[in-house]
């Protein structure tokens, strides 16, 4: 299988692949076979699934498992990035320390030769 790189469409296909086509014929009854099965398949289209119904934990359990290594990946490059700036915040008030203490010793050394 491809994965699509568009996160609806990667959602969407998540959603197909949890959904459970029963083929009818099974041991369980309808209520049982829902309760084993809680996304199921409504709808095939040239053998795709076009629509699914489901338990809304069970949809986005499916949902959840797309998108939270995802977030994961962007927590992990804001935590990257606010270490980034307060690194840089700090060496900006080193060199802000630097210039004002050079800035001293011109302004000392202008006063002590004029
Ligand atoms: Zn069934």
């Amino acid at each position: 299988m491809t994965t699509p790189s568009d996160l609806r469409e990667r959602i969407a296909q998540a959603i197909r692949d949890a959904a459970y086509d029963c083929p009818g014929g099974c041991d369980l009854t309808e209520a049982e076979c829902d309760a084993r099965h809680p996304i199921q398949v409504s709808a095939l289209r040239h053998g795709v699934v076009a629509s699914v119904y489901g338990e809304p934990d069970a949809l986005a359990a499916s949902v959840l498992a797309v998108v939270e290594p995802e977030l994961a990946v962007r927590d992990e490059e804001i935590a990257r990035l606010r270490t980034e700036i307060r690194l840089q915040g700090d060496a900006l008030l080193r060199c802000r320390t630097l210039l004002a203490s050079a800035a001293g010793i011109v302004l000392a050394a202008r006063t002590t030769t004029s």
